[in-house]
Protein backbone atom coordinates (compact mmCIF):
# COMPACT_ATOMS: atom_id res chain seq x y z
CA UNK A 1 0.00 0.00 0.00
CA UNK A 2 1.34 2.97 -0.79
CA UNK A 3 2.17 6.27 1.70
CA UNK A 4 0.14 8.37 -0.30
CA UNK A 5 -2.96 6.38 0.14
CA UNK A 6 -2.28 5.32 3.53
CA UNK A 7 -2.91 8.84 4.08
CA UNK A 8 -5.87 9.26 1.79
CA UNK A 9 -7.89 6.17 4.53
CA UNK A 10 -6.25 7.89 7.33
CA UNK A 11 -7.94 11.23 6.19
CA UNK A 12 -11.54 9.62 5.90
CA UNK A 13 -11.16 7.49 8.80
CA UNK A 14 -10.59 10.44 11.14
CA UNK A 15 -13.92 11.61 10.22
CA UNK A 16 -15.23 8.82 11.08
CA UNK A 17 -14.14 6.45 13.38
CA UNK A 18 -16.20 2.93 13.79
CA UNK A 19 -17.68 1.37 17.42
CA UNK A 20 -16.86 -1.90 18.38
CA UNK A 21 -19.40 -3.84 17.67
CA UNK A 22 -20.05 -3.92 21.75
CA UNK A 23 -21.27 -0.49 21.42
CA UNK A 24 -24.01 -1.34 19.08
CA UNK A 25 -24.98 -4.67 21.61
CA UNK A 26 -25.26 -2.03 24.50
CA UNK A 27 -26.78 0.61 22.78
CA UNK A 28 -29.34 1.62 19.98
CA UNK A 29 -29.18 5.59 20.22
CA UNK A 30 -26.68 5.85 17.93
CA UNK A 31 -28.37 8.34 15.49
CA UNK A 32 -26.26 10.33 13.74
CA UNK A 33 -22.63 10.22 12.25
CA UNK A 34 -21.18 13.13 14.61
CA UNK A 35 -21.63 10.27 17.55
CA UNK A 36 -18.74 7.93 16.02
CA UNK A 37 -16.53 11.33 16.10
CA UNK A 38 -16.48 10.65 19.70
CA UNK A 39 -15.66 6.72 19.71
CA UNK A 40 -12.27 5.49 19.76
CA UNK A 41 -10.27 4.40 16.85
CA UNK A 42 -10.27 0.81 16.55
CA UNK A 43 -9.46 -2.24 13.71
CA UNK A 44 -13.56 -1.32 12.35
CA UNK A 45 -12.61 2.00 12.52
CA UNK A 46 -9.62 1.65 9.62
CA UNK A 47 -12.40 -1.06 7.61
CA UNK A 48 -14.93 1.23 7.46
CA UNK A 49 -14.98 4.60 4.83
CA UNK A 50 -17.21 7.11 4.80
CA UNK A 51 -16.59 9.79 2.16
CA UNK A 52 -19.01 12.71 2.89
CA UNK A 53 -20.22 11.94 6.54
CA UNK A 54 -22.67 14.62 6.62
CA UNK A 55 -24.80 13.26 3.88
CA UNK A 56 -24.26 9.59 5.26
CA UNK A 57 -26.08 11.19 8.19
CA UNK A 58 -28.35 13.41 6.29
CA UNK A 59 -29.61 10.11 4.70
CA UNK A 60 -29.03 7.85 8.21
CA UNK A 61 -31.85 10.24 9.64
CA UNK A 62 -34.32 10.44 6.42
CA UNK A 63 -34.88 6.72 6.69
CA UNK A 64 -34.94 6.50 10.51
CA UNK A 65 -37.68 8.95 10.43
CA UNK A 66 -39.84 7.30 7.18
CA UNK A 67 -39.76 4.08 9.59
CA UNK A 68 -38.60 0.63 9.19
CA UNK A 69 -41.85 -0.43 7.11
CA UNK A 70 -40.33 1.77 4.04
CA UNK A 71 -36.84 0.05 4.50
CA UNK A 72 -35.48 -2.58 2.31
CA UNK A 73 -32.69 -4.34 2.07
CA UNK A 74 -31.03 -5.22 -1.36
CA UNK A 75 -27.88 -7.78 -0.98
CA UNK A 76 -25.49 -9.04 -3.99
CA UNK A 77 -23.93 -12.73 -2.61
CA UNK A 78 -20.85 -13.58 -3.85
CA UNK A 79 -18.22 -11.55 -1.82
CA UNK A 80 -20.81 -9.06 -0.48
CA UNK A 81 -22.78 -11.38 2.27
CA UNK A 82 -19.54 -14.07 1.55
CA UNK A 83 -16.02 -13.32 2.18
CA UNK A 84 -13.21 -12.76 -0.18
CA UNK A 85 -10.84 -14.80 1.44
CA UNK A 86 -11.83 -18.13 3.44
CA UNK A 87 -8.68 -20.17 4.81
CA UNK A 88 -6.10 -18.24 3.45
CA UNK A 89 -7.29 -18.74 -0.24
CA UNK A 90 -9.93 -17.04 -2.52
CA UNK A 91 -13.29 -17.83 -0.97
CA UNK A 92 -15.95 -19.75 -3.92
CA UNK A 93 -18.61 -18.34 -5.44
CA UNK A 94 -21.84 -20.00 -5.46
CA UNK A 95 -21.61 -20.82 -9.05
CA UNK A 96 -17.71 -22.42 -8.71
CA UNK A 97 -18.20 -24.21 -5.97
CA UNK A 98 -20.81 -26.94 -7.88
CA UNK A 99 -19.41 -30.41 -8.91
CA UNK A 100 -21.85 -32.33 -10.23
CA UNK A 101 -20.32 -35.45 -9.58
CA UNK A 102 -19.51 -35.72 -13.45
CA UNK A 103 -15.70 -34.96 -14.65
CA UNK A 104 -16.44 -34.57 -17.75
CA UNK A 105 -19.34 -32.41 -17.22
CA UNK A 106 -17.36 -30.43 -14.45
CA UNK A 107 -14.48 -30.29 -17.46
CA UNK A 108 -16.10 -28.89 -19.63
CA UNK A 109 -17.70 -26.03 -17.95
CA UNK A 110 -14.69 -24.93 -16.45
CA UNK A 111 -13.36 -24.60 -20.16
CA UNK A 112 -16.34 -22.38 -21.01
CA UNK A 113 -15.44 -20.53 -17.74
CA UNK A 114 -11.73 -19.88 -19.14
CA UNK A 115 -13.21 -19.35 -22.63
CA UNK A 116 -15.90 -16.64 -21.53
CA UNK A 117 -14.41 -14.74 -17.96
CA UNK A 118 -11.52 -12.60 -19.97
CA UNK A 119 -14.35 -11.83 -22.77
CA UNK A 120 -16.68 -10.83 -19.26
CA UNK A 121 -13.85 -8.52 -18.25
CA UNK A 122 -12.82 -7.53 -21.87
CA UNK A 123 -11.95 -3.68 -22.31
CA UNK A 124 -12.64 -4.18 -26.04
CA UNK A 125 -15.72 -6.02 -26.55
CA UNK A 126 -18.94 -3.20 -26.05
CA UNK A 127 -22.10 -4.21 -24.00
CA UNK A 128 -24.49 -5.13 -26.66
CA UNK A 129 -21.69 -8.09 -27.68
CA UNK A 130 -21.00 -8.98 -24.45
CA UNK A 131 -24.03 -9.32 -23.35
CA UNK A 132 -24.76 -11.81 -26.23
CA UNK A 133 -21.64 -13.92 -24.91
CA UNK A 134 -22.84 -13.98 -21.45
CA UNK A 135 -26.36 -15.22 -22.56
CA UNK A 136 -24.13 -17.51 -24.51
CA UNK A 137 -21.93 -18.46 -21.53
CA UNK A 138 -24.79 -18.94 -18.65
CA UNK A 139 -26.88 -20.84 -21.18
CA UNK A 140 -24.44 -23.05 -22.12
CA UNK A 141 -23.60 -23.57 -18.73
CA UNK A 142 -27.10 -24.09 -17.75
CA UNK A 143 -27.15 -26.79 -20.55
CA UNK A 144 -24.17 -28.92 -19.41
CA UNK A 145 -26.27 -28.80 -15.82
CA UNK A 146 -28.81 -30.52 -17.60
CA UNK A 147 -27.26 -32.57 -19.62
CA UNK A 148 -24.62 -34.30 -16.82
CA UNK A 149 -27.56 -35.05 -14.90
CA UNK A 150 -27.21 -32.86 -12.09
CA UNK A 151 -28.53 -34.04 -8.54
CA UNK A 152 -29.88 -32.03 -5.74
CA UNK A 153 -28.03 -34.35 -3.72
CA UNK A 154 -24.50 -33.05 -5.60
CA UNK A 155 -25.32 -29.87 -4.90
CA UNK A 156 -25.71 -30.74 -0.99
CA UNK A 157 -22.66 -32.14 -1.46
CA UNK A 158 -20.42 -29.29 -3.35
CA UNK A 159 -21.49 -27.47 -0.61
CA UNK A 160 -20.62 -29.51 2.29
CA UNK A 161 -17.74 -29.74 0.52
CA UNK A 162 -17.13 -25.79 -0.74
CA UNK A 163 -14.43 -23.29 0.33
CA UNK A 164 -17.22 -20.64 1.31
CA UNK A 165 -18.38 -18.85 4.34
CA UNK A 166 -20.34 -15.99 5.29
CA UNK A 167 -18.80 -12.37 6.84
CA UNK A 168 -19.27 -12.97 10.60
CA UNK A 169 -21.68 -10.92 11.67
CA UNK A 170 -24.68 -12.16 8.63
CA UNK A 171 -26.97 -13.93 10.95
CA UNK A 172 -26.80 -11.23 13.34
CA UNK A 173 -27.81 -8.55 10.63
CA UNK A 174 -30.41 -11.05 9.42
CA UNK A 175 -32.14 -11.71 12.42
CA UNK A 176 -32.26 -8.07 13.67
CA UNK A 177 -33.81 -6.59 9.91
CA UNK A 178 -35.77 -10.28 10.71
CA UNK A 179 -36.94 -9.40 14.21
CA UNK A 180 -38.76 -5.50 12.18
CA UNK A 181 -39.71 -7.19 9.46
CA UNK A 182 -37.25 -5.27 6.83
CA UNK A 183 -37.15 -8.19 3.57
CA UNK A 184 -33.67 -8.88 2.40
CA UNK A 185 -33.89 -9.25 -1.18
CA UNK A 186 -30.65 -11.28 -2.43
CA UNK A 187 -29.63 -10.67 -6.10
CA UNK A 188 -27.69 -13.01 -7.86
CA UNK A 189 -26.46 -14.48 -11.35
CA UNK A 190 -25.64 -17.54 -9.93
CA UNK A 191 -27.66 -20.35 -8.91
CA UNK A 192 -30.67 -19.63 -5.99
CA UNK A 193 -30.38 -23.41 -5.11
CA UNK A 194 -26.97 -23.47 -4.58
CA UNK A 195 -27.74 -19.78 -2.29
CA UNK A 196 -30.00 -21.49 -0.34
CA UNK A 197 -28.37 -24.64 0.12
CA UNK A 198 -25.40 -22.31 1.90
CA UNK A 199 -27.60 -20.22 3.52
CA UNK A 200 -28.73 -23.08 5.26
CA UNK A 201 -25.70 -25.32 6.01
CA UNK A 202 -23.68 -22.34 6.70
CA UNK A 203 -25.64 -20.26 8.29
CA UNK A 204 -27.83 -23.02 10.63
CA UNK A 205 -30.87 -20.71 10.40
CA UNK A 206 -33.73 -20.02 8.43
CA UNK A 207 -35.01 -16.27 7.88
CA UNK A 208 -38.60 -15.60 6.98
CA UNK A 209 -37.49 -11.93 5.67
CA UNK A 210 -34.80 -13.44 3.14
CA UNK A 211 -35.62 -13.77 -0.05
CA UNK A 212 -33.42 -14.88 -3.57
CA UNK A 213 -33.38 -13.61 -7.16
CA UNK A 214 -31.39 -16.16 -9.20
CA UNK A 215 -31.41 -18.84 -11.38
CA UNK A 216 -33.66 -21.62 -10.07
CA UNK A 217 -33.32 -24.79 -11.20
CA UNK A 218 -36.27 -27.41 -11.41
CA UNK A 219 -35.70 -31.17 -10.98
CA UNK A 220 -37.98 -34.23 -11.15
CA UNK A 221 -39.01 -36.42 -8.69
CA UNK A 222 -35.54 -38.53 -8.59
CA UNK A 223 -33.57 -35.05 -7.36
CA UNK A 224 -32.40 -35.07 -11.02
CA UNK A 225 -32.40 -31.40 -13.18
CA UNK A 226 -34.55 -31.12 -16.02
CA UNK A 227 -34.46 -27.22 -16.52
CA UNK A 228 -34.37 -24.08 -15.25
CA UNK A 229 -37.41 -21.45 -14.42
CA UNK A 230 -38.14 -18.16 -16.10
CA UNK A 231 -35.55 -15.90 -17.17
CA UNK A 232 -31.85 -16.30 -17.67
CA UNK A 233 -30.03 -13.99 -14.95
CA UNK A 234 -26.46 -13.55 -16.01
CA UNK A 235 -23.54 -11.18 -14.61
CA UNK A 236 -24.78 -8.25 -17.23
CA UNK A 237 -28.56 -8.30 -16.85
CA UNK A 238 -28.83 -8.95 -13.18
CA UNK A 239 -29.50 -5.59 -12.14
CA UNK A 240 -31.62 -4.48 -15.44
CA UNK A 241 -34.84 -6.13 -14.05
CA UNK A 242 -33.70 -6.68 -10.69
CA UNK A 243 -36.72 -5.60 -9.13
CA UNK A 244 -39.13 -6.93 -11.42
CA UNK A 245 -37.80 -9.99 -11.56
CA UNK A 246 -38.14 -9.79 -7.62
CA UNK A 247 -42.07 -9.58 -7.89
CA UNK A 248 -43.06 -12.84 -8.88
CA UNK A 249 -41.05 -14.07 -5.27
CA UNK A 250 -42.63 -11.65 -3.35
CA UNK A 251 -45.87 -12.91 -4.45
CA UNK A 252 -45.36 -16.28 -4.66
CA UNK A 253 -43.51 -16.28 -1.22
CA UNK A 254 -45.45 -13.46 0.68
CA UNK A 255 -45.13 -10.59 2.65
CA UNK A 256 -43.26 -11.12 6.20
CA UNK A 257 -46.28 -11.71 7.83
CA UNK A 258 -47.39 -14.71 5.80
CA UNK A 259 -50.27 -12.33 3.87
CA UNK A 260 -50.34 -12.40 0.34
CA UNK A 261 -48.40 -9.55 -1.24
CA UNK A 262 -48.98 -7.85 -4.13
CA UNK A 263 -46.52 -7.29 -7.17
CA UNK A 264 -45.74 -3.81 -6.13
CA UNK A 265 -45.75 -3.88 -1.84
CA UNK A 266 -41.94 -3.86 -2.47
CA UNK A 267 -41.85 -1.23 -4.30
CA UNK A 268 -43.72 0.91 -1.58
CA UNK A 269 -40.81 -0.02 0.27
CA UNK A 270 -38.44 3.30 -1.01
CA UNK A 271 -35.70 3.15 1.57
CA UNK A 272 -32.72 1.01 0.75
CA UNK A 273 -29.26 -0.29 1.74
CA UNK A 274 -27.39 -1.73 -0.95
CA UNK A 275 -24.94 -4.15 -0.25
CA UNK A 276 -22.65 -4.71 -2.92
CA UNK A 277 -18.68 -6.01 -3.94
CA UNK A 278 -19.04 -4.52 -7.34
CA UNK A 279 -19.60 -0.26 -8.57
CA UNK A 280 -22.19 -2.61 -10.87
CA UNK A 281 -24.45 -3.65 -7.96
CA UNK A 282 -25.48 -0.21 -7.81
CA UNK A 283 -27.84 -1.02 -10.54
CA UNK A 284 -29.74 -3.55 -8.17
CA UNK A 285 -32.12 -0.40 -6.81
CA UNK A 286 -32.93 0.15 -10.54
CA UNK A 287 -36.52 0.04 -11.55
CA UNK A 288 -37.11 1.10 -7.94
CA UNK A 289 -38.17 4.93 -7.80
CA UNK A 290 -35.88 5.05 -4.42
CA UNK A 291 -36.46 8.20 -1.82
CA UNK A 292 -33.08 7.31 0.25
CA UNK A 293 -30.66 4.94 -0.47
CA UNK A 294 -27.82 4.15 1.66
CA UNK A 295 -24.78 2.01 -0.45
CA UNK A 296 -22.43 -0.03 1.46
CA UNK A 297 -19.08 -1.57 -1.08
CA UNK A 298 -17.05 -4.53 -0.19
CA UNK A 299 -13.85 -3.74 -1.95
CA UNK A 300 -12.02 -6.91 -1.75
CA UNK A 301 -9.27 -6.61 -3.95
CA UNK A 302 -7.11 -4.21 -5.71
CA UNK A 303 -7.68 -2.14 -2.86
CA UNK A 304 -5.58 0.66 -3.79
CA UNK A 305 -6.18 1.30 -7.56
CA UNK A 306 -9.91 1.12 -7.17
CA UNK A 307 -10.65 2.65 -3.80
CA UNK A 308 -10.98 6.04 -5.44
CA UNK A 309 -13.87 4.79 -7.77
CA UNK A 310 -15.57 2.43 -4.66
CA UNK A 311 -15.16 6.00 -2.58
CA UNK A 312 -16.77 7.88 -5.20
CA UNK A 313 -19.91 5.13 -5.96
CA UNK A 314 -20.91 4.30 -2.22
CA UNK A 315 -21.73 5.90 0.61
CA UNK A 316 -19.73 3.98 2.80
CA UNK A 317 -16.54 1.09 1.81
CA UNK A 318 -15.63 -1.31 3.77
CA UNK A 319 -12.24 -2.78 2.84
CA UNK A 320 -10.07 -5.79 4.25
CA UNK A 321 -12.74 -8.37 3.87
CA UNK A 322 -14.49 -6.97 6.56
CA UNK A 323 -17.14 -8.35 9.27
CA UNK A 324 -20.51 -7.10 8.89
CA UNK A 325 -20.57 -5.03 12.55
CA UNK A 326 -20.26 -2.20 10.30
CA UNK A 327 -23.15 -2.76 8.36
CA UNK A 328 -25.34 -3.41 11.15
CA UNK A 329 -24.58 -0.29 12.96
CA UNK A 330 -25.48 1.40 10.35
CA UNK A 331 -28.76 -0.11 9.62
CA UNK A 332 -29.45 0.25 13.41
CA UNK A 333 -28.98 3.80 13.34
CA UNK A 334 -31.34 3.56 10.60
CA UNK A 335 -34.02 2.06 12.74
CA UNK A 336 -33.15 3.72 15.98
CA UNK A 337 -36.58 5.17 17.46
CA UNK A 338 -34.34 8.12 19.08
CA UNK A 339 -33.95 11.67 17.43
MG1 LIG B 1 -20.44 -10.16 -5.86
Amino acid sequence: MSYCFQLQLQAITRHFPFPRFSHYKNSSSFSCAKDYLEMEDTKEASELLVADPVLLDKKIDAIRLAGPQKLQVIADFDATLTKFWVNGIRGQSSHGLLQQCNPEYDAKRQQLYEYYYPLEFSPTIGLEEKTKLMEEWWGKTHGLLVEGGLTYESIRKSVADSNIAFREGVVELFEFLEERDIPVLIFSAGLADIIEEVLRSKLHSSFKNVRIVSNRMVFDDDGRLVSFKGKLIHSLNKNEHALDMAAPVHEQLGDMNGQTDDNTSFKKRTNVLLLGDHIGDLGMSNGLNYETRISVGFLNNNIENSFSCYREAFDVVLVNDAPMWGVIKLVSQMCSSGS
